[in-house]
């Protein structure tokens, strides 16, 4: 596996690829790897002829009161990790090799950033937006790798690629999640043993809502039985949102429609347990 640092390097290794008729296959993450990561990865190397993995924590993407520099690093375990996975290419860039003195250039995505998580993270999806684009482009490949652990993520990097008639494959990938059902992510770690504990209530809480809507009873209804069952549990600082939506503009859902959408609807939460904020989602 090669570690490369320098953007227009991975962008010539993998263009010269392309060039020969192979496909390339990436999944963007910001370390701390783990399980879930890990299936995005196995199915990239599945598909493709090659797997190029980032690892970037992304500034612009954290609000001035977030976690920037909490967040987990392993920059050495997630090498190994990639390694025995298979990844052919590790791109590892620095904050100056992505935002160069002088970068101008934002992407947004206008109504879709700013619903649920964006809300309450003001300029998160507008980050996310515009370091998935370059690394879309860096990476130049044909299938990209997102999990559905981040819903709305998708959503805006789908609408992205669509609005922006960039040429690549967006692939969904489904929520992996531990045994009692707690969503994997990153941010576990922060958990202590009382918080992990009382984690798996917002999956729980999701679930019986799913329930509720299969059994035919309206989204407001849903919304609110989810959010008393969120603020039963002592650990729960803060239920952000907890909902019914549209899985394709991500609105609030009051009726499930019959016609349109084949009746999906998302059923999504966002809550704090303690300092951490934890988020999930069940599609039916
Ligand atoms: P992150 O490192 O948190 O930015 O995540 C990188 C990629 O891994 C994103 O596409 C996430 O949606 C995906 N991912 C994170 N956690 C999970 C999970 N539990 N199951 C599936 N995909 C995940």
């Amino acid at each position: 596996m090669d570690v490369i640092r320098v953007p227009h390097v991975v962008q010539n290794t993998c263009s010269a690829l392309r060039q020969k008729g192979k496909s390339v296959g990436a999944v963007f993450t910001m370390g701390a790897l783990h399980a879930g990561h890990m299936s995005l990865i196995e199915n990239a190397r599945r598909e493709n002829d090659f797997t190029v993995a980032s690892v970037f924590v992304n500034p612009t993407q954290f609000g001035p009161n977030e976690d920037l520099d909490a967040y987990p690093r392993d920059y050495e375990g997630d090498a190994q990790k990639l390694r025995t996975a298979g990844i052919d290419l590790l791109f590892q860039p620095t904050d100056e090799a992505m935002y160069r003195p002088g970068a101008l250039t934002t992407v947004s995505v206008g109504e879709l950033g700013s619903r649920l998580c964006g809300a309450f993270r003001p300029a998160h999806f507008q980050g996310v937006a515009t370091v998935v684009t370059k690394l879309l482009n860096i990476t130049q490949c044909t299938r990209a790798y997102f999990g559905q652990k981040d819903f709305q993520q998708v959503r805006v990097i789908e609408q992205v690629v669509r609005d922006l008639n960039m040429p690549v494959e967006i692939v969904r990938c489904p929520i992996f999640r531990e045994p009692d059902g707690l969503a994997m992510s990153s941010r576990n770690a922060y958990l202590t043993p009382e918080e992990r504990a009382a984690a798996p209530i917002l999956h729980k809480t999701l679930i019986e809502g799913a329930a509720m809507l299969k059994a035919g009873r309206k989204p407001m209804e849903v919304e609110q039985a989810m959010h008393k069952a969120l603020k039963q549990s002592p650990l729960v600082a803060e239920v952000q949102y907890a909902g019914v939506f549209d899985p394709e503009s991500m609105e609030v859902l009051r009726e499930i429609p019959t016609t349109g959408n084949n009746g999906s609807a998302l059923l999504a939460g966002a809550i704090m347990i303690g300092s951490t904020r934890l988020i999930d989602n069940v599609l039916i």
